[in-house]
């Protein structure tokens, strides 16, 4: 019997109160239990209005099957993580709906080693919930209450970063949109002797400030203050602190995978032969950086837990994505946000210049993304039919159809994983071939959903 699935592609998530309720915490905690039986199990939550009553019903499920809980109260999801992998048999739960509007909440549930659990062990949860069906205790486990979390998170955080004074020169404005990465990234750079300026910086799950996607649309205050302040760097993460956008010193709002392009650059020069790991739809600058500094490149599926799983996997140094995820390997192969906000600082206080001159040194591409809408029943036969069509043409099948144009660029066509829609994913050196190339691909994509 196949279970109704729950989990998206980070987690379980939705309308709180309405699909994501105290009921249904009890139900994930007690399944949890049932998977890691005996395992301590670690709870910590974002800085939603529903967070606190969800992290009740995840801990009542998870002591009533026999399991201990260590309450972490708020914190980010990589310091969540980090602390999962650096406790003995643990596991852990984090509430949050990360970047999602203020009336959704969710849960992310993260294996003994610190990464969220894979997809059969999400099936194995969705079946034990469906079936309402638990490991029965007669003892119920022990709750305590962790203070210092996020203090030895962080005091692990600073050994990456470069021992230099010129830190003390940056001024740095932080957007931490209302969110829990208040507790981490202003945090260490004050401590560091950086001159902070926080905007959003009072941690309210109704994020007054902004939209809690760090998305160029949502940051014209910081790209303002940036200017205003003549600040060095500006950083936004989203609501539970796994993702990073950086606003260089003229105010503009850079794209994830350049800044991930300029953290390769830095660290392949130490560490030629490195891998890097990265998903399907991001920029070409990454592979050119690549196999400049003589790095492996791997590509894998579009979704944060599978870069996860593979920089794991491979023994890679670096993953990342273009929304700004990055996975910094000799700290937790996890999306972390306060870890990216470091290695752009090492690079830029490393090479003396300020973080446009550094992002204009890298290779220029022009990227567009559309979508195609696509009934949710119509996707796979769709991409199917794309597959047939472009025969022999086609240079992966790993997630959708990607096409490499040689030398001119490449196109991506893949089923978006939570919407109704096909995305088109078209690079190139310059915008005419971007245009050429879409005009060549929209129209057989058009055909393959009617
Ligand atoms: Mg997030």
């Amino acid at each position: 019997m196949k279970a109704p699935r729950l989990f998206g592609t980070n987690g379980i998530r939705g309308l709180a109160g309405k699909e994501i309720d105290f009921a249904l915490a009890f139900r994930v905690g007690s399944a949890f239990a049932t998977l890691f039986p005996r395992y301590k199990m670690l709870v910590g939550m974002d800085g939603r209005i529903s967070s606190p009553v969800l992290l009740e019903g995840v801990a009542a499920g998870l002591l009533a099957r026999g399991n201990d809980v260590e309450d972490l109260g708020l914190i980010t999801t990589p310091a969540l993580e980090y602390l999962v992998k650096n406790t003995s048999s643990s596991a852990g739960v984090m509430i949050t709906a990360s970047h999602n509007p203020p009336e959704y909440n969710g849960f992310k549930v993260v294996d003994s080693d610190g990464i969220e659990i894979n997809r059969s062990k999400e099936e194995k949860m969705e079946l034990l919930i469906h079936r309402d069906k638990w490991r029965a205790s007669r003892q119920p486990g022990q709750r305590v209450r962790k203070e210092d979390g996020i203090k030895s998170y962080l005091e692990k955080v600073e050994t990456h970063v470069l021992p230099r004074d010129e830190i003390r020169d940056l001024k740095i404005v932080i957007d931490t949109g209302n969110g829990v990465a208040e507790l981490t990234t202003p945090r260490l750079l004050r401590k560091l002797g950086a001159h902070v300026i926080g905007i959003n910086d009072a941690i309210d799950g109704k994020f007054p400030g902004r939209n809690s996607e760090p998305r160029p649309e949502n940051l014209g205050a910081l790209s303002r203050i940036v200017r205003e302040e003549k600040a060095d760097l500006g950083i936004a993460h989203d609501g539970d602190g796994d993702r990073a956008i950086f606003v260089d010193e003229k105010g503009i709002v850079q794209p994830g995978d350049r800044t991930l392009a300029l953290i390769e650059d830095e660290l392949l020069r130490d560490h030629p032969g490195a891998r890097v790991v990265t998903p399907i739809n991001t920029s070409m600058v990454v592979s050119e950086i690549a196999s400049k500094r003589k790095g492996k490149l791997m590509l894998t599926k579009v979704g944060s837990i599978e870069v996860s799983r593979t920089v794991a996997k491979v023994g890679a140094l670096l993953g990342g994505e273009e929304n700004g995820g990055i996975f910094y390997a000799p700290h937790h192969p996890v999306r972390d946000g306060t870890i990216a906000a470091v290695l752009i600082v090492n690079t830029m206080i490393k090479n003396g210049r300020s973080l446009s001159k550094l992002l204009d040194g890298l290779p220029k591409f022009y990227m567009v993304k559309e979508k195609i809408p696509c009934k949710e029943g119509a996707k796979n036969r769709a991409i199917k039919a794309l597959k047939a069509r472009l025969k022999g043409r086609i240079s992966s099948n790993l997630d959708g159809v990607r096409v490499d144009l040689d030398g001119r660029g490449w196109v991506l066509i893949r089923a978006s994983g939570t919407e109704p829609l096909l995305r088109i994913y078209v690079e190139a050196k310059t915008e005419s071939q971007v245009q050429e190339i879409l005009d060549e691909f929209r129209p057989l994509v058009l055909k393959a959903v009617t």
